[in-house]
C-alpha cells in the first residue's frame, strides 16, 4: 500500500478539489483521508453516507468537584502553568492551559481534583459517491494537538484500507508548515505540491519544500491556474528543476473548481475537461510512485 499527500502551505489552491477528483477519476482501490482537521471538508464534496464515527481523546485534564473545594488556594499557588484559579470561592480549571501534570491533583488537601482524559475531536469515516472510504476527522473549537489529530487520521485511515486491500492513501493535506502538515508527512511514500502562479503561491511552495526535504520524501508539482502569470510560472518551475521536483501537471484557470464547489462536486465530476486532466495527473503519480 502506497501514501501519498498533497499538500500546497495554504488554504484555496485548488488542492482539496483536485484530491477529490483523482479519488473520483481512479479506477484502482483507494482510500482518502482529510488531515485538515481545522476545517476539514473533502466530505462535503465527496460523501455519500456516513459509516461511522467516534471521539478521539488525547492527555488529561484537571477537574474540580466543587463541592468538595474550600478555596484554600494551593492549587492556584503551585500550578506551573497558570490554569487553575479561584473563582466565586471555588477553584475552576482552565482547559487551554492545563498540561495534566496531576500536580494539583496530589497536593489538593480536600482531595476535591481529579483528572480525565480529554476530548480533542472526533473522527468519522464515510462512504463516497466513488465507492471509496473517506475518513475525515474535525477538532473541537480551543483544542491544540491537531499534530496528533492528523496522526490518529492516518492510523485510522492505515486500518480501514488495510481492512479493504487499499493500493493507495490519499490524503488530503493540512495548510501552513506547523505540526499538522508535519504530522502529514510522516511515513508518506509521496508528496505532490499543488501551487499557484502568484508571490504568495511560490513563497507557500517553497516553505512547504523546505519541509517536505527534511522527511527526503520523492515530491511532485502540480501548477494550478498556470496561465494566470507567466513570470511566475517560470519561477515555479525553475525552483521545481531545480529542486528535482517533477512536474505533474498543468492546470489553466478554470471556473469549474469553483463551479463544482458551489455544487458539492469534484471538478472532476463537473468538467470533462478538468477529469481528462486529473487522469493525466493521476497516471503520472502512479508512474512517480513506482
Ligand atoms: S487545592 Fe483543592 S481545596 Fe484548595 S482551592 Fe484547590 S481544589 Fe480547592
Ligand atoms: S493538572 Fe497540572 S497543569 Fe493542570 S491544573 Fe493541575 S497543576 Fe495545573
Amino acid at each position: 500500500m502506497k501514501e501519498l499527500v498533497i499538500l500546497s502551505g495554504k488554504g484555496g489552491t485548488g488542492k482539496t478539489s483536485l484530491t477529490g477528483s483523482i479519488a473520483y477519476v481512479a479506477k484502482e482501490k483507494l482510500l482518502l483521508a482529510d488531515c485538515d482537521v481545522d476545517a476539514s471538508n473533502m466530505h462535503l464534496i465527496t460523501s455519500k453516507e456516513k459509516l461511522h464515527s467516534r471521539e478521539y481523546k488525547n492527555g488529561f485534564t484537571a477537574n474540580v468537584d466543587a463541592g468538595l473545594c474550600t478555596a484554600c488556594g494551593i492549587c492556584e499557588k503551585e500550578c506551573a502553568f497558570d490554569a487553575i484559579h479561584i473563582n466565586n470561592e471555588k477553584a475552576v480549571v482552565n482547559e487551554m492551559f492545563c498540561e495534566g501534570c496531576g500536580l494539583c491533583v496530589r497536593l489538593c488537601p480536600e482531595k476535591a481534583i481529579s483528572l480525565s482524559e480529554m476530548r480533542v475531536g472526533e473522527i468519522t469515516v464515510y462512504m463516497t459517491r466513488f465507492n471509496k472510504k473517506l475518513v475525515s476527522a474535525m477538532m473541537d473549537s480551543k483544542r491544540e494537538r491537531s499534530g496528533k489529530l492528523v496522526s490518529e487520521v492516518k492510523n485510522v485511515a492505515r486500518d480501514e484500507a488495510a481492512s479493504e486491500n487499499d493500493e493507495y492513501i490519499i490524503l488530503d493535506g493540512p495548510p501552513g508548515i506547523g505540526c499538522p502538515a508535519i504530522a502529514s508527512l510522516g511515513r508518506v511514500d509521496y508528496a505532490l505540491l499543488v501551487a499557484e502562479p502568484t508571490m504568495t503561491g511560490y513563497h507557500d511552495m517553497v516553505r512547504i519544500h523546505e519541509l517536505i526535504k527534511h522527511f527526503r520524501i520523492k515530491t511532485g508539482l502540480v501548477v494550478n491556474k498556470s496561465d494566470i502569470n507567466a513570470d511566475m510560472r517560470r519561477k515555479i518551475l525553475e525552483y521545481g528543476s531545480k529542486e528535482s521536483i517533477s512536474l505533474i501537471g498543468e492546470i489553466e484557470y478554470d471556473d469549474a473548481f469553483i463551479e463544482a464547489v458551489r455544487r458539492n462536486i469534484t471538478a472532476a465530476e463537473y468538467s470533462e475537461r478538468l477529469k481528462d486532466k486529473t487522469m493525466k495527473i493521476w497516471e503520472n503519480i502512479k508512474e512517480e510512485i513506482k
